[in-house]
């Protein structure tokens, strides 16, 4: 019988501390720099009275966490979940400031969250709750404070009703308040898919430096939404062969590989990847442990734990999903030689582009889909070589190299500041 995941790894905010803590020891970082970046800059937690459609009223509970400003406004995204909670808030908070740091891009980290179902909510009820919870925040964000972008079940369209409600309060139109937006409103080219074309361009990396081709490398994909699918795409466009994706649902396995095309249609059509014909139904958690070159998490967190990580057998771990490896988990991986490339460099192209948007937001002029995919391989390049050079020369694994390398960051732009009193 398979071993039970240990209480501890099914919390993000601890599994973020561990491996702060990993990597302040091995920076010697200075004692009161570790206190100021253990502890998020500021959590908010609010009440949000929403009309129902059938005239009831349900009061919803958001976050919004901001970890640091040291390098620049906040940065992440809003998350509507059933199961989301401030710990699971400031884990994604304080991933936010890492990442940027690793792409060194100039924002500081920030995520929000509402626990609700939004598949039990109508738009009309999306739409009231989320302007609510706009309002609810609206002092503590902007374009120069923090700059709130879709996540798990938030997408264009709640940018939009964000970037509406901000707007209308300082009565002017300010497109740079929010990510993520339909480009009719300023949104960038590109940024839909930049997650996932930003997992492609490391996993091509990685293979280059194992000695991979890709057209003889399987990928297995956990998580068919924005992050997952848009992988699946632009990897199946490169050679690689998708023999697995899961979701909620279940998961599809096909050893020749899933024509995923056909599969996004089948999924718009039917709103699940179930009943796909071009595939084998199999156990959805069984997915994680296929034989296959890359395993790529697009899901949610803790899935790779204690419990199942020596029974990964893929050669490369890229995790398109923020902390789908539990820190426990991360020693088992090691031993067993997978090549991790960690969550605050793999996903990182998500915000990069979110750069890019605010950027062009706010000069007002917009680039073509080529200078956004060009300058974004720049930087998921160069930041991917940076963090394995930094391994080796340290002779850590990569997330601790990404982390020493993102904490260092982050703490020499304190240092500069100083401290105000
Ligand atoms: P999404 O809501 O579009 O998709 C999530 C997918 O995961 C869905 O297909 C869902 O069915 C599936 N899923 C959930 N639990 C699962 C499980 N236990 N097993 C298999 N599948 C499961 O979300 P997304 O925007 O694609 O985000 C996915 C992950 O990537 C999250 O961790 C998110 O924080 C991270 N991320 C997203 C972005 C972005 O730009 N969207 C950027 C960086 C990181």
């Amino acid at each position: 019988m398979p071993a039970a995941v240990r209480d501890y790894e099914k919390n993000a905010w601890m599994s973020q501390s561990a491996r702060f803590e990993e990597a302040a020891a091995r920076l010697n970082l200075d004692d009161g720099l570790s206190k100021i970046l253990r502890t998020p800059a500021r959590e908010i937690t609010v009440a949000i009275p929403v009309q129902l459609d059938d005239g009831r009223l349900e009061v919803f509970t958001g976050y919004r966490v901001q970890h640091s400003i040291a390098r620049g406004p906040a940065k992440g995204g809003i998350r509507y979940a059933p199961d989301v909670t401030l710990d699971e808030v400031k884990a994604l908070a304080s991933w936010m400031t890492w990442k940027c740091a690793v792409v060194n891009i100039p924002f500081g980290g920030a995520k929000g969250g509402i626990i609700c179902d939004p598949r039990y909510l109508s738009p009309a009820e999306l739409e009231r709750m989320t302007r609510r919870y706009t309002a609810e925040i609206l002092e503590y964000i902007g374009p120069e404070k923090d700059v709130p972008a879709p996540d798990v079940n938030t997408d264009e369209q709640v940018m939009a009703w964000i970037m509406d409600t901000y707007s209308m309060h300082k009565r002017e139109t300010t497109t740079a308040v929010v990510t993520g937006k339909p480009i009719d409103l300023g949104g960038s080219r590109g940024r839909r898919e930049a997650t996932g074309r930003g997992c492609m361009m490391v996993c091509n990396e990685a293979c280059k430096k194992l000695g991979l081709e890709p057209a003889s490398a399987r990928v297995v994909i956990q998580g068919f939404g924005n992050v997952g699918s848009m992988a699946a795409l632009l990897m199946r466009e490169q050679g690689y062969k998708i023999v697995a994706v899961s979701s909620l649902e279940g998961a599809l396995y096909n050893p020749a590989g899933l024509d995923i095309p056909a599969l996004i249609e089948h999924r718009k059509r039917h709103n699940s990847i179930a009943g796909f014909a071009g595939a084998e139904h199999i156990d959805r958690d069984e997915a994680l442990l296929l034989d296959c070159e890359i395993l790529l998490p697009a899901a949610t967190e803790n899935q790779i734990t204690s419990a199942n990580a020596g029974r990964v057998r893929a050669r490369i771990l890229c995790e398109g999903a923020n902390g789908p490896t539990s820190a426990d988990a991360d020693e088992i991986l090691d031993a067993n030689g997978v090549f991790v490339i960690p969550d605050i460099m793999a996903n990182a192209g998500g915000v990069t582009v979110s750069y890019f948007e605010w950027v062009q937001d706010r000069q007002g002029y917009f680039w073509n889909l080529d200078l956004v995919r060009s300058r974004l391989e720049e930087i998921m390049t160069q930041s991917f070589h940076d963090v394995v050079r930094y391994a080796e020369t340290h002779q850590v694994n990569n997330r601790t190299a990404a982390y020493m390398l993102a904490i260092d960051r982050v703490a020499f732009a304190i240092k500069l500041r100083g401290l105000y009193a």
